[in-house]
């Protein structure tokens, strides 16, 4: 790894698989995950003001304002010292990746784009579960749990996130193609950008990305 930290952004569709791949990549490199939709998520779930504020907007699977998100992102680079960091779910639109250019502050980006194909993209999100006890991921056609509805490890009944239903994953869905395609042309000439293929094994996209990690950071 370089000494400089390096930011890695994941770029992708959502249902992209970049959670997956982002918790691959902290334990191989020790980075940092920032995950935006996690962290709001977490805001929502303790009824914070924030939380309060973003709480429709996500579960309409709309995008919450630049300027909240710009606050959040800007305090979690602030407080980086040495290590490096994944950012996902960040930039989404083209104001983001300005001002994540100016943000920075110098420490270079690494873009990795993990694309899949948007039929692809319904079937993993409508079939997604996860444990509320645990956290742990499941799919209901891609790997169910031993028992329906119900967590291996905890045996509670698993939960729909609740932009996972169709009508929401659709806007999800339209959003991405409209304000976050232009995030990719915005890095896509600037060198250090890489698509991997995502309509593949969790474990064959990570070996891909681990590449490209590994070239990058030699
Ligand atoms: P996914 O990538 O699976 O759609 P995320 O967990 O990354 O989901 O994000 C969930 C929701 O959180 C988004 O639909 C959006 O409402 C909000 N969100 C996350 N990151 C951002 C961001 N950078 N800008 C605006 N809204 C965001
Ligand atoms: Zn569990």
């Amino acid at each position: 790894m370089r000494r400089e930290p390096i930011i890695l952004v994941l770029l992708g569709p959502p249902g992209g698989g970049k959670g997956t791949q982002a918790k691959k990549l902290v334990e191989e490199y020790g980075l940092i995950h920032y995950s935006t939709g996690e962290i709001l998520r977490e805001e929502v779930r303790r009824g914070t003001e924030t939380g309060r504020r973003v709480r429709a907007i996500m579960e309409a699977g709309d995008l919450v304002p630049d300027e909240l998100m710009g606050r959040i992102v800007r305090s979690r680079l602030e407080t980086m010292n040495g290590e490096g960091c994944i950012l996902d779910g960040y930039p989404r639109n083209l104001a983001q990746a300005r001002f994540l250019e100016e943000a920075r502050g110098g420490r270079p980006l690494l873009v990795v784009n993990i694309t899949v194909p948007d039929n692809r993209l319904v079937e993993r999100l409508s079939g997604r579960r996860f444990c509320p006890r645990c956290g742990k991921l499941y799919n209901v056609r891609f790997s169910p749990p031993r028992e329906a509805e119900v967590c291996d490890l905890c045996g509670v009944q698993l939960e729909r996130r609740k932009d996972d239903h169709e009508s929401v994953i659709q806007e999800r869905l339209r959003v991405y193609a409209e304000e976050t395609h232009p995030v990719v042309d915005f890095y896509r000439d600037g060198g250090t950008y890489f698509e991997v293929d995502g309509d593949a094994g969790a474990d064959e996209v990570f070996s891909r990305i681990h590449r490209l990690v590994g070239a990058f950071s030699a």
